[in-house]
């Protein structure tokens, strides 16, 4: 099982689709579900209960996960030190990566480090200053040792050009990637979609530039033979390739869990204080007997939901976004796939003739990236 393990609440950042959208979103209904807004800003159910936990699953993988995980650096040396996890992962904004000492660091598995694309938008986005600080601390970790996977975490909405900023990262001289997520600020907020020009952005912006996206992503594997890690292409890729039918591809709910601070097991970290859906407390909880969610209406009547996976449980149960509304988030999954079925022939021509082979589009699932944006 994969666990998102929440150490504190706080952050370090007020991000303009994070914080900025909190306080203007403050007081809305949260569809009759009643949610605690009083847990602890530090996990206090203490670091044996933890290790218990883990230690009743041999494939428990932590994720550590805020507010800003590296706010909490003593506390992942502890965790790393006394409990068993067969992999260690993070979530982090990168502005502390510094303070951690390089053998931790050397030792985790994946870091998911959050920018948006080029400095001008990651610190639009983010705030000033925010894209040079974590560039130097991603530099620094190279240097030191670290050699685990890497991936761009881009949140995404109407002020990205999706094709224009992906294609930075791999591609610019300060700092290049060779895996990039990317997640659509879509449905997570209550009153923002009126405020927004999503529809049309999704239409005729989006959509257009990830198709444009997933040929460049296939020359690529012409000119070079390399497969970049692009999550959301690369999962539906793997699917078609191996004729798969997915759950949600986040795990959330059902293979991927969220400890809060307070120790109260959840679907996913965006539901926390959802009481509604506290599954358990990692104090007597078993890891391996979780009760499993899955999407309801829409998608169970969807013609897409096999490779689409649902998208999101967050979403499909709280419903922040009106019906009509979420119909053009999923229009952006439907274009997603046509993407990627469009290149599958050139893709599968490839691997015939021994360019890239179909082990190149494996990955380790549950990592952080949820596929579909
Ligand atoms: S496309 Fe939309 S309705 Fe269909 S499965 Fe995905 S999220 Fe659900
Ligand atoms: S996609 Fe939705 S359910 Fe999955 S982790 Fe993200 S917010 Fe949670």
């Amino acid at each position: 099982m994969f666990f998102h393990l929440v150490l504190t609440t706080e952050c370090n950042l007020q991000c303009k689709y994070c914080f900025g959208e909190t306080l203007d979103d403050f007081d809305e209904d949260f569809s009759g579900l009643e949610i605690e807004y009083s847990l602890p800003k530090k996990a206090n159910y203490g670091l044996k209960v933890l290790a218990d936990f883990c230690g009743k699953d041999p494939n428990c993988v932590l994720t550590f996960y805020g507010g800003e995980p590296f706010l909490c650096t003593d506390e992942i040396k502890k965790i790393m030190d006394l409990v068993k996890s067969k992999h260690f992962m993070v979530q982090t904004n990168g502005l502390l990566l510094d303070k951690l000492d390089s053998n931790y660091v050397n030792r985790f598995h994946t870091i998911l480090v959050s920018l948006d694309g080029d400095e001008a938008l990651t610190d639009f986005y983010r705030g000033n200053g925010t894209f040079r600080k974590v560039v130097e601390n991603l530099k620094m970790i190279i240097r030191n040792g670290f050699e685990g996977e890497l991936i761009a975490r881009m949140t995404v909405m109407e002020q990205t050009d999706i094709y224009k900023q992906v294609t930075w990262l791999l591609e610019n001289s300060e700092f290049t990637f060779r895996s990039v997520h990317w997640q659509l600020n879509a449905g997570f907020w209550g009153s923002d979609y009126l405020r927004r020009d999503f529809k049309r952005w999704s239409e005729m912006i989006y959509s257009p530039g990830v198709a444009r996206l997933a040929r460049f992503w296939v020359d690529q594997m012409e000119k070079k033979g390399v497969v970049y890690k692009l999550y959301p292409l690369l999962g539906i890729a793997n699917s078609l390739l191996s004729r798969e039918k997915s759950l949600l591809r986040c795990g959330g709910g059902w293979v991927n869990y969220t400890i809060q601070t307070d120790g109260n097991i959840i679907p996913c970290p965006t539901m926390w204080g959802i009481k509604d859906y506290y599954l358990g407390h990692v104090r007597d909880a078993n890891p391996l007997g979780l009760r499993k969610l899955f999407v309801k209406r829409p998608c169970t009547d969807c013609d897409v939901l096999e490779v689409c996976g649902g998208r999101c449980l967050y979403a499909n149960i709280t419903r922040r976004w009106k019906d009509e509304q979420y119909a053009a988030v999923c229009n952006t999954v439907r274009e997603l796939i046509k993407a990627v079925d469009t290149e599958l022939p050139r893709i599968k021509s490839l691997i015939k003739k021994g360019v890239v082979s179909q082990k190149n589009f494996e990955f380790i699932k549950y990592n952080g990236c949820e596929i579909i944006p």
